[in-house]
């Protein structure tokens, strides 16, 4: 039976009102269910988020002052596993982003074929306004006000937009002393002498560059001739370019928030620090190439295009302005529904987030694994069985594409329902 869902998308976004995650992610679903050959009460119960913890919760500003922050933990599906993703510290996170981003970290998990659900929070703040010590302290009673949602084999939190692996290292602290026990798998990214994995922080721009380098193959790029244009220069984009800069190709363009840098004959990315090392370094780095805006950035003609920011930054208003051979995905969500459907039409392959960025909550599994039993991994080893994973996935994606002539989002999310189907109705409905 096919669920005929495709219809049913509705949410369609008002003239004006940019498209939330959660609309995002129904109008995918909707879209690529209807490739796939799944029970649609299945597809009825994806639709929908499991649990949406809210949360509001009082932070002590350092002028003594008190301030109300709320927070939200969303918690898609868990039928393979524990729930797992990103929280972030953002002034728009809001209860549907996080119910969006929930449910594409369950596909991404999905994809990847890891034993976790799929799951994201946030608190609606902006971090860049606190001092690490209020940070600290609403870190401490967020991790507090969620501490019976969470834990090492229900929800198992990981850094996101905003945060970092201190606070990852405070929320294992938070919980482990209310539990009165070291409970290293709470949490993953967090800072190394706490457990956190090596090549843990650098993982999802790996991932990134790993994809690419695989479709490059796939569509017979050679790399060494191949120019690449990445918006954000945090741990998704500075990593994946100075990896693809290493494999040897020609990054022409490199972005922060106040604007980016451009060099038809190349950048050395290694010379410009990451926002982490550095916020804003980009726009502020001299003798590198010429400055020009964000959005321009975007519409470079270039192979490829690393959207590496934000999400919702390719839109149905400059889709079709958009001069790259092919998109990388490095953000969640960078591409709006409407944004895709352009692309399909034009012909310019869209490979997903849920596949190319999924490095990041690859390496946080094995961090889990290394932190429930109390194991240490070395760096090679994870880079050997992200390089293994990344392949595996990549491949079950690329034979959907041969053999369906899908789009790289439909078959990724085909690979990931079935999955998710299968063991729906293995475990059946209780009671
Ligand atoms: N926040 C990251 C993501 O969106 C990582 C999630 C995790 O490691 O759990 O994939």
């Amino acid at each position: 039976m096919t669920a005929n869902v495709a219809e049913e998308a509705g949410d369609e976004p008002t003239e004006n009102e940019p498209e939330t995650a959660l609309e995002t992610a129904r109008r995918q679903l909707a879209r690529a269910s209807s490739h796939v050959d799944i029970d649609p009460a299945v597809v009825d119960r994806l639709k929908q988020t499991r649990k949406i913890h809210e949360v509001t919760m009082p932070l002590r500003r350092d002028d003594g002052s008190v301030e109300m922050l709320t927070g939200f933990r969303a918690q898609h599906d868990s039928v393979r596993g524990p729930y797992k993703g990103g929280l972030r510290y953002h002034p728009e996170v809001s209860r549907e982003e996080c119910a969006g981003l929930a449910m594409w970290m369950t596909w991404k998990c999905a994809v990847m074929d890891l034993p976790f659900g799929g799951a994201k929070g946030g608190v609606v703040v902006d971090p860049k306004q606190l001092s690490s010590s209020e940070k600290e302290r609403l870190t401490r009673r967020f991790t507090q006000e969620i501490r019976s949602a969470i834990g090492p084999t229900k929800d198992i939190p990981a850094p996101d937009m905003g945060t970092d692996p201190q606070t990852m290292a405070w929320i294992m602290d938070a919980y482990s002393m209310q539990e009165d026990e070291t409970i290293p798998g709470v949490v993953t990214g967090k800072l190394p002498a706490v457990g956190g994995s090596p090549g843990r922080e650098e993982s999802p721009g790996r991932s990134v560059a790993i994809i690419t380098r695989e479709a490059c193959d796939y569509y017979d790029y050679d790399l060494e001739e191949t120019s690449v244009a990445v918006q954000g220069f945090g741990s998704v984009g500075a990593n994946a370019a100075r990896l693809l800069h290493e494999w040897g190709a020609n990054i022409v363009a490199v972005s922060d928030v106040n604007g980016a840098r451009y060099d038809e004959s190349g950048i050395d990315v290694d010379e410009i620090p990451s926002h982490d090392t550095e916020p804003e370094a980009v726009t502020a780095a001299t003798g590198v190439g010429t400055k020009i805006p964000n959005a321009e950035l975007l519409e470079l003609d270039v192979d490829v295009l690393i959207p590496a920011a934000i999400g919702n930054v390719l839109t149905e208003d400059n889709a079709n302005d958009v001069k790259a051979d092919m998109i990388v995905e490095g953000a969640n969500g960078p591409t709006t529904f409407a944004a895709g459907a352009i692309f399909n039409e034009r012909d310019i392959p869209v490979i997903p987030d849920i596949l190319a960025n999924a490095g990041g909550v690859t390496v946080s599994y094995y961090e889990w694994l290394q932190g429930v039993n109390r194991r240490k991994w070395s760096l090679e080893r994870v880079h050997r069985e992200l390089e293994g994973d990344m392949l595996a996935a990549w491949e079950s994606v690329k034979d959907e594409v041969d053999e369906r002539d899908l789009a790289w989002r439909d078959a990724a999310y085909v690979v990931a329902l079935k999955r998710i189907a299968a063991a729906h109705e293995a475990r059946g409905v209780w009671p």
